[in-house]
């Protein structure tokens, strides 16, 4: 019953995550009117837009202009629905599924965002930093993914200098910019939601999997080096998974 639940408030937040991917680089309020339909500008009925069900009753297309809608508000939706189940499986009811739900709504959004427009707000880093430095002085929370608030502070000017750096040296050496630096705020983020020793693993496997999703199309020649890519997806990605295996790596090296 509560991962029906937990399945259906994901959707709902999904949806409210949607909003935001499309409106926040365009500058529009989020809370404020309705949603719309991006090609014909009609308003969307309510129960047009209950999540998932919508969708497959539509067709996913508009009813108004039956113009084709974005496969990625499904995705959208799902990944959320299926994070809210995950979450909650792992941590039942308590602070850190609160907290880590917060988080993956956040995380949604610059995900799709930063794809999208290459860009990472400040609207959506500097509350998650906040939320996770303030959040460590909480000494009650999961001990084995939540570093202390020292350990917190560490890590968020780690995270944001190690990119700088990159950054700086990249640009002295290719005159070029290679990552933003809204990677750095991002890695801040990782660095003050989960501590400094979640750095070099987040930085590690995310270029990792970066590197495999950039060597085919590299070799397509469909992209050279210089490309602009945008890393923030690979940031989040990376710091998923380190979240998720934090309680074996720090068996194996610490
Ligand atoms: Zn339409």
């Amino acid at each position: 019953m509560f991962y029906f639940l937990a399945f259906v408030l994901g959707s709902i937040w999904g949806s409210f995550c949607n909003v935001c991917i499309y409106r926040l680089p365009n500058n529009q309020n989020i809370v404020k009117g309705r949603s719309f339909c991006p090609s014909c500008k009609n308003q969307i009925k309510w129960y047009d837009n209950i999540p998932f069900l919508s969708f497959i009753f539509l067709k996913g297309k508009c009813r108004t202009c039956s113009n084709k809608i974005s496969s990625q508000y499904f995705l959208v939706e799902f990944i959320s629905a299926i994070s809210f189940v995950i979450i909650y499986h792992l941590y039942g009811i308590s602070i850190t599924t609160l907290l880590l739900i917060i988080l993956i709504i956040f995380f949604i959004i610059i995900f799709f965002v930063d794809l999208k427009y290459f860009i990472i707000p400040n609207e959506l880093t500097f509350p998650l930093m906040f939320i996770g430095f303030a959040k460590s002085f909480e000494p009650n929370l999961n001990q084995t993914i939540f570093p202390n608030y020292i350990n917190s502070l560490i890590g968020g000017v780690f995270g944001y200098l190690i990119i700088w750096l990159i950054i700086f040296f990249y640009k002295k050496v290719r005159n070029k910019e290679g990552m933003g630096l809204g990677d750095a705020k991002l890695m801040a983020v990782v660095g003050f939601w989960f501590g400094w020793v979640s750095i070099p693993f987040t930085i590690f496997i995310s270029s990792f999997v970066a590197l495999f999703f950039a060597v085919p199309s590299l070799l397509k020649k469909t992209r050279d080096m210089t490309t602009q890519i945008p890393f923030g997806p690979y940031i989040i990605i990376g710091c998923i998974i380190y979240v998720s295996f934090a309680n074996q790596i720090k068996h194996m090296f610490l």
